[in-house]
């Protein structure tokens, strides 16, 4: 089992910032409102990621390392139309496999805390509010074929940064905070919970994550087309500004890399402003689950649509519209 375990690290972990996403991926799961990730060494030295949600049940702690434990999935039909952010159940299990894990975690009403080693299976009181803290150390210690192919840790870092802020930027009623060597390198504030409505408090998250300029040089997208739902933001293309790593992309809440998704936006961008600028934008894309695969790699960057075009239209239509309009 240990073995089938790092068969699937190798599918799921290929670097600090894959373990990362998980753990946000998990800490949004159990409901956290805040969720602060500690490095060291660009993530290879420690990975802690710590969260008030949920929380974890003494005795389940040492279930939530077994693979495909998972209580997210509750029968088959859940697994077509998945709509939480985690569903294959072996994250964890697969990242204590390649690493020095731990896990502490106190749900509501639970008289203490309880911190499970995942080596040596350990369990024992220990402190802590309500929620969890996973604790990643020495990731690949083990497989020294695979610590190889780790970058400096100022890259291995800027992964990690990426992949909470590809989170952040599908929750704006979240904070974040990512802690590097003590120092606290980029926070990003939750939205009030009541009061802010959603278009203000994902403006708001745009330019706290992407910079000022973002939200200033860009125009809103709201755009029906069928059953496909698509807002967001789209810049307003200034070669100043304009990153091709400003581009994201969600599906039902889960950020996505998808071929179709970025051929329609700058098909738009090409049509209305005949530029050859990069263009820049968040969009999400709301769609009826049965009509996406979002399974199609352990990694749960692709998706597959039934009908592509549809997606693509939509997407286009929606950016167009956008740039379009007149501006207020
Ligand atoms: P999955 O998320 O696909 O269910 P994981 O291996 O990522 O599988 O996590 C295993 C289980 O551990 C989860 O189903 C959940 O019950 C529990 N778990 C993991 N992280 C947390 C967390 N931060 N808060 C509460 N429960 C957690
Ligand atoms: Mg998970």
């Amino acid at each position: 089992d240990e073995l089938i375990s790092q068969i699937a690290a190798g599918e799921v972990v290929e670097r600090p910032a894959s373990v990362v996403r998980e753990l946000v991926d998990n800490a949004l799961d159990a409901g956290a409102r805040q969720v602060t990730v500690r490095l060291l060494a660009g993530g290879v030295r420690l990975i802690a990621v710590e969260d008030d949600g949920g929380g974890i049940p003494r005795d389940e702690l040492p279930v939530a390392l077994r693979r495909h434990a998972t209580s997210k999935i509750a029968d088959l039909h859940d697994l077509e139309t998945v709509a939480t952010m985690g569903f294959r159940g072996e994250a964890l299990a697969a990242i204590a496999s390649v690493s020095e894990a731990s896990i502490l975690s106190r749900p509501a009403g639970q008289e203490s805390a309880y911190l499970l080693d995942a080596r040596s299976g350990e369990l024992r009181p220990a402190a802590r509010n309500q929620g969890t803290t996973v604790e990643v150390k020495e990731l690949f210690f083990s497989t020294p074929a695979r610590r190889k192919f780790l970058k400096t840790d100022a890259t291995e870092l800027a992964h990690c940064i990426e992949a909470v802020r590809r989170h952040a930027l599908a929750r704006p009623d979240v904070g974040f905070a990512i802690w590097h060597e003590g120092k606290l390198v980029e926070q990003w504030r939750a939205a009030a919970a009541d009061g802010t409505d959603a278009e203000a408090a994902l403006a708001r998250r745009l330019s706290d994550v992407l910079g000022d300029g973002f939200v200033e040089k860009s125009v809103t997208v709201d755009h029906w087309s069928g059953a496909v739902h698509v807002t967001g933001r789209a810049g307003i293309p200034d070669a100043a500004r304009s990153r091709p790593d400003h581009q994201f992309c969600y599906v039902n809440g889960r950020f996505v890399r998808d071929k179709v998704l970025t051929h329609a936006a700058r098909a738009a961008y090409e049509d209305v402003l005949h530029g050859n600028r990069q263009p820049v934008y968040a969009l999400y894309v709301e769609i009826d689950p049965a009509r996406v695969d979002v399974n199609v790699h352990p990694t749960k960057i692709e998706v597959r649509f039934r009908d592509s075009r549809e997606v693509h239209q939509a997407v286009r239509h929606a950016i167009e519209n956008a740039l379009a309009a007149p501006r207020a």
